[in-house]
Formats: structure tokens, C-alpha cells, sequence
């Protein structure tokens, strides 16, 4: 179990999913989402998803790394159409992780 903590809500953007016949393609859409910290091992890196938050530790607490979207599986491995960068929206100072 992740430990994580609410941040308030920040303004931020996502990638969202459009079928178009048989492929999907993403735009970029402003949205207004709740933002969290990581609490586990004094990391204290703030997440404007959730789930990145809860993901975090998992991802080695690395404040950047790039995810794929679209493209497809080709001789096993995954290919995506684009990658974007998930950067940590901010950091705890380490006087709020105690
Ligand atoms: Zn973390």
C-alpha cells in the first residue's frame, strides 16, 4: 500500500483517447485534476495524477520518465506512436515529509 498525501487541485493537461475506425489517436485536453505527494521513503516528489503518485515508488521514485502511447506490439516488443515525458509537478521540502 502506497502512502500518499492530497496536494489540492492543480491545473495540468492529458492526452485524450480518440477512435478514428480502427486506430485511436490522442489530443492534448486542459484539465483541472488533484494533485499528490509520495510519502514513501522521504520522497516527497507532487503528482498531478493519482495514480502516479501510488505509482511512484514502483517507477523508483524517478522524478521524470517517458510514457508511450498509441503504436502497437512489433516482433514482441512495444512500440509506441509517441512518447511523452512525466515529470513531477513539484517536490516536498523535507521539514513536510516528517
Ligand atoms: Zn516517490
Amino acid at each position: 500500500m502506497s502512502s500518499i498525501k492530497y496536494m489540492g487541485h492543480v491545473d495540468t493537461a492529458m492526452m485524450e483517447p480518440h477512435v478514428s475506425g480502427e486506430s485511436v489517436y490522442y489530443e492534448q485536453v486542459d484539465i483541472n485534476n488533484p494533485s499528490y505527494a509520495c510519502m514513501a521513503a522521504s520522497c516527497g516528489l507532487i503528482w498531478d495524477r493519482r495514480h502516479l503518485a501510488e505509482g511512484c515508488e514502483a517507477k523508483g521514485h524517478a522524478s521524470t520518465w517517458w510514457q508511450g502511447y498509441g503504436g502497437g506490439i512489433v516482433n514482441g516488443i512495444y512500440k509506441p506512436a509517441k512518447s511523452y515525458p512525466r515529470t513531477a509537478i513539484g517536490k516536498l521540502s523535507k521539514d513536510k515529509l516528517l
